[in-house]
């Protein structure tokens, strides 16, 4: 029996993400405020006082971790501070032009109008893993608790399903799973409320949901990939401060997809592709048609004597409105992406996300004036968020992600029927039409069907049509190991793979045979392998975990859910500084 430190505080928020480190900067103000209130007997109710408030982060610091596009909406941080420039929010750009491009294989159509969703002229375009990395500081001006590299590992239980806080992983344990000389036993910390803030596919939250039925009678939440380089162009090749977003190449009408391309200071642009984890072919590699998207004509040309500097992948949470969990119970609250925040319609999440902690915030300021941390007042929040800006926009493109799982076309009508109808529309009325990504891949066929049966290889895929003409010719395209080291991903290798496969039988007989080991082509690290073994005569399994970026498509997107993600020991993973 392990003994474990226990510490005692009074909030801890799980991810230092923007909706976590929004939500304890603000619980710090409204405290204030609130107390402020009651000693002028402005108010009734219980002082709080000074109350330990802890963030804790996987990474080695905050925005090691964090990865987005990023426009930002400035709407949730003018509320959390309305001088935030003027404090020196890092924000890279103001947005002064934008465009959105259809593309076919050879062509590129300027959409005459911007769609509105897409307009983005006066927002900003930022690196949130900057942007978190500053309010992180802002939180510690404050006194907030940051505790980088300490992964959490467990959610704790009274004995029954109220939470009671969390347990962090333990360090030092070699890869057969025995303590090594360093070994520290991780640390539970204790609390009134615990807040799960773990950005898209939270390893908590999904224990916490299956426990508590937090998604019963709600749909499946609903996953897209963003594969993103930063890049170096010459002068001239793309203007700071234009945004451009795009659709069609070489995403297959059946598949949801579209790139960006943002001009950022220095010449520096990001640049990235989406590709929704609801695909059905299992051939498709959301890295290679990251890789096709740039062999376009009109995106080679602005990346032509350019230099990529940084790489990333990281997944959303697509689904919105219909797919959100119960957002509370006893002693927790869910925010941001791991509670599908993120507004489809315009790829943005980051002001929902923070907006939803500063909601989540203010129930705690009242949960801790009533010492009362049950659903019974927890449940305010779920109340916030429905009167709040957030449900005003969220809720008129609630069937946008559903209409897509019916192809492009469709879609596309139906987006626009939505945007007429306030987000009703034919094909995607609103129950029940969100079908999980994983379901809805089917097996292989044809010339592949016939290879399966001796295995698929990681790159067989790459000699498909499909991907035939992408180079990877290190210049303009990359295969997934160069991208890798360009994320600045470190494991310690001697410690047991957090990417834990249930039964690694089925990747070697049925996933070979059915859908040629597609984790072999969704992971955008190169984690996964079959590889030949001599004994047994067959392909099977390897798991090259130090690659993994901790994107979390192997969790969502394999097909027989066998693929658990659980976080490594604390700092591992990728260097998103920057991004
Ligand atoms: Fe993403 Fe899973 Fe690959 Fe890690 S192993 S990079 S989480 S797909």
């Amino acid at each position: 029996m392990i003994e474990r430190e226990q510490i005692e505080m009074d909030v801890v928020f799980v991810g230092a993400g923007p909706a976590n480190l929004a939500a304890a900067l603000w619980l710090k103000k409204k405290i204030a405020e609130h107390d402020e209130f009651i000693e002028k007997g402005f108010k009734q109710g219980n002082k709080i006082g000074e109350i330990e408030i802890g963030i804790v982060e996987k990474g080695p610091f905050v925005g090691a971790h964090i990865l987005s596009g990023a426009v930002m909406d400035p709407i949730a941080i003018r509320e959390l501070m309305p001088d935030f420039l003027e404090q020196g929010c890092p924000v890279d750009t103001v947005v002064t032009e934008d465009a959105a491009w259809y593309l076919t294989e050879n062509r590129s159509i300027n959409a005459p109008i911007v769609p509105p969703p897409l307009k983005n002229k006066g927002k900003y375009i930022i690196s949130l893993s900057k942007m978190c990395e500053w309010l992180a500081e802002k939180c510690e001006e404050e006194g907030i608790n940051i505790f980088p590299e300490f992964p959490a590992s467990e959610v704790l239980y009274d004995g029954n399903d109220r939470v009671i806080g969390i347990r962090t992983g333990d360090k030092g344990i070699d890869k057969e799973g025995h303590p090594k000389d360093n070994f520290e036993p991780g640390v539970d910390l204790l609390a009134k409320v615990t807040v799960l803030g773990e950005g898209s596919r939270g390893s908590l939250a999904k224990q916490l949901m299956a426990r508590l039925g937090l998604m019963e009678g709600k749909e499946p939440q609903v996953f897209s990939i963003g594969v993103k380089e930063l890049w170096e162009v010459p002068a001239g090749n793309f203007e700071e401060g234009k945004v451009v977003h795009t659709l069609g190449f070489p995403s297959d009408t059946q598949t949801y997809g579209g790139g960006w391309i943002y001009g950022m200071k220095n010449n520096v642009i990001s640049i990235g592709y989406v590709t929704g984890l609801d695909y059905k072919d299992p051939l498709i590699d959301p890295h290679a048609e990251f890789q096709k998207f740039k062999t376009h004509p009109k995106i080679a040309e602005i990346l032509r004597g350019g230099k990529m500097i940084k790489y990333g992948a990281k997944t959303i949470n697509a689904g919105g409105y219909w797919t959100m969990p119960k957002l509370y119970s006893d002693g927790v609250l869910l925010v941001g992406d791991t509670a599908s925040f993120l507004n489809g319609q315009r790829i943005k999440g980051i002001h929902t996300a923070m907006k939803s902690g500063m909601l989540a915030a203010e129930t705690i300021v009242d949960a801790l004036a009533h010492d009362d941390f049950s659903s019974k007042h927890l449940k305010h929040y779920s109340e916030k968020v429905n009167m709040s800006w957030i449900y005003d926009e969220l809720y008129p493109v609630r069937n946008f992600h559903a209409a897509f799982q019916q192809g492009r076309w469709p879609a596309l009508i139906n987006t626009g029927l939505q945007f007429l109808t306030g987000g009703l529309a034919w094909g995607a009325m609103p129950k029940e039409h969100h079908i999980a990504g994983h379901l809805r891949m089917e097996e292989l066929n044809g010339n592949f069907k016939h290879d399966a049966k001796k295995g698929l290889g990681p790159n067989d895929h790459l000699k498909s049509d499909r991907y035939r003409n992408v180079a990877f010719d290190k210049q303009l395209t990359f295969d997934k190991i160069t991208d890798v080291f360009h994320a600045g991903v470190a494991h310690n290798e001697d410690q047991p793979s957090h990417l834990r496969i249930l039964d690694p039988e089925v990747c070697a007989t049925k996933c070979a045979e059915e859908y040629g080991n597609p984790c072999q082509r969704f992971c955008p690290a190169a984690v996964y392998e079959m590889e030949d073994n001599s004994t047994t005569g067959r392909k099977e399994i390897k798991v090259n975990f130090s690659n993994c970026v901790h994107c979390k498509t192997c969790d969502i997107a394999d097909p027989y859910q066998i693929i658990n993600w659980v976080t490594p020991e604390g700092g591992g993973g990728p260097n998103y500084k920057g991004m």
